[in-house]
């Protein structure tokens, strides 16, 4: 990467994968579990799921093997997800064998925070390069009553944790959903630049499990700016030769935020993302009905050979822009039903890896 960017040089020293649109095998997101210890409105509204069998659950050394696969194919960036991945026990242990994998550039691991502060600096000598922290709302009621529990604290406590601990690049993943949280756009910039962390607004996306989802909940980008636009005046666009989700842009005080917006404004044309569940299912697109079990391949004795075969394969007939196909959807509403849901949990966004 070029150093302070997530841009990258044209000319890179390793094999390029391409799949039918263009796009490398860069990026993987990794589930460690799909449990969480929230409910948020907009990924978990229900209190009680239907969970991947323990048994059927990768074991580190599992995860570690399929990723040395993919580091052998051209991925780069592994981001440790889930669930909440911070509630799988001895998660340092993983990250330890991760990073000993020399071909992975940026590991780094996306967390709810409520478990960062006890976790955090086991993680950091571990050989975490970076986190991303999730931080709907300042205000603790609301954290209450869009996470279903009373965890704000220990968010809070996370996040300054990750500071204190010096963890580069900080950045706090806010998902922004009309008449709860899109007032406090503002606040949550102020709040980044004390904390030294770069705040990035989602859009509330129709995933798997979004059951509550309509458009009329979401803020959308060209709202997000217009709102921002009238409380610090001219915001400018970055230019960025860059795969990352977000669009970045500068407020007049060079305070710079990002706009992730897969709802209204999707990036399928420069998505290098896959995704592996905690249960050994590789995933091609958020969208995708369906995943392919790397898990029996690896249970089954597969010579690392043939597992790199067909994932190359795989991913070189990738055509999936899942997110485009949704925003071209006329009349667009919850992606998948809570009794399909139940059949395959695998449709779940906490089970896939957001
Ligand atoms: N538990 C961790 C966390 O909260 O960061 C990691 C998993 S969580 C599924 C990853 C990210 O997906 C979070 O930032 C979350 O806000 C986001 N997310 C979940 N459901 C979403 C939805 N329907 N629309 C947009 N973002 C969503």
């Amino acid at each position: 990467m070029i150093p302070g960017t997530d841009a990258r040089p044209e000319d890179s020293d390793r094999a390029t994968l391409l799949d039918r649109l263009g796009r490398p095998l860069r990026s993987l997101r990794v589930s460690v579990t799909d449990r969480c210890n929230l409910r948020c409105n907009y990924c978990m509204p229900q209190e009680e799921y239907v969970w991947l069998p323990r048994e059927e659950l990768l074991s580190f050394e599992e995860i570690a093997q399929l990723v040395e696969v993919f580091t052998s194919l051209g991925v780069e960036d592994v981001r440790l997800t889930g669930g909440e991945p911070l509630l799988r026990r001895d998660l340092p242990r993983l990250v330890r064998l991760l990073a000993a994998n020399p071909r992975i550039r940026d590991l780094a691991l996306t967390t709810n925070g409520v478990l960062f502060a006890e976790q955090g600096e086991a993680l950091r000598d571990a050989g975490l390069h970076r986190v991303t922290l999730s931080l709907d709302t300042l205000c603790p009621e609301r954290f209450a009553k869009l996470a279903g529990r009373d965890s704000h604290a220990q968010v809070l406590e996370g996040i300054a944790a990750a500071r204190r601990l010096g963890f580069p690049k900080l950045k706090l993943d806010t998902v922004v959903l009309r008449g709860v949280n899109d007032d406090e756009l503002a606040d949550l910039i102020e709040y980044g630049r004390a904390n030294n962390a770069e705040v990035r607004f989602i859009e509330y996306m129709d995933v798997g499990g979004a059951t509550e989802w309509s458009f009329a909940k979401v803020f959308t980008r060209a709202q997000m700016l217009e709102r921002l636009g009238q409380r610090y005046g001219a915001i400018t666009p970055l230019r960025e030769n860059s795969s990352a989700p977000a669009e970045r842009f500068r407020l007049p005080d060079g305070t710079v935020f990002g706009v992730i917006a897969s709802t209204t404004t999707p990036f399928c044309r420069s998505c290098d993302r896959s995704r592996l569940t905690a249960d050994g299912f590789w995933y091609l697109c958020l969208y995708a009905q369906a995943g392919i079990d790397l898990r029996k391949m690896l249970r089954a004795g597969a010579p690392v050979e043939e597992i790199a075969a067909r994932i190359a394969s795989i991913w070189g007939a990738r055509t999936d822009r899942g997110a485009e196909l949704r925003a071209a959807t006329g009349e667009r509403g919850v992606l998948v039903g809570i009794e399909q849901l139940r059949k395959d949990p695998h449709l779940e966004m906490h089970t896939r890896g957001g």
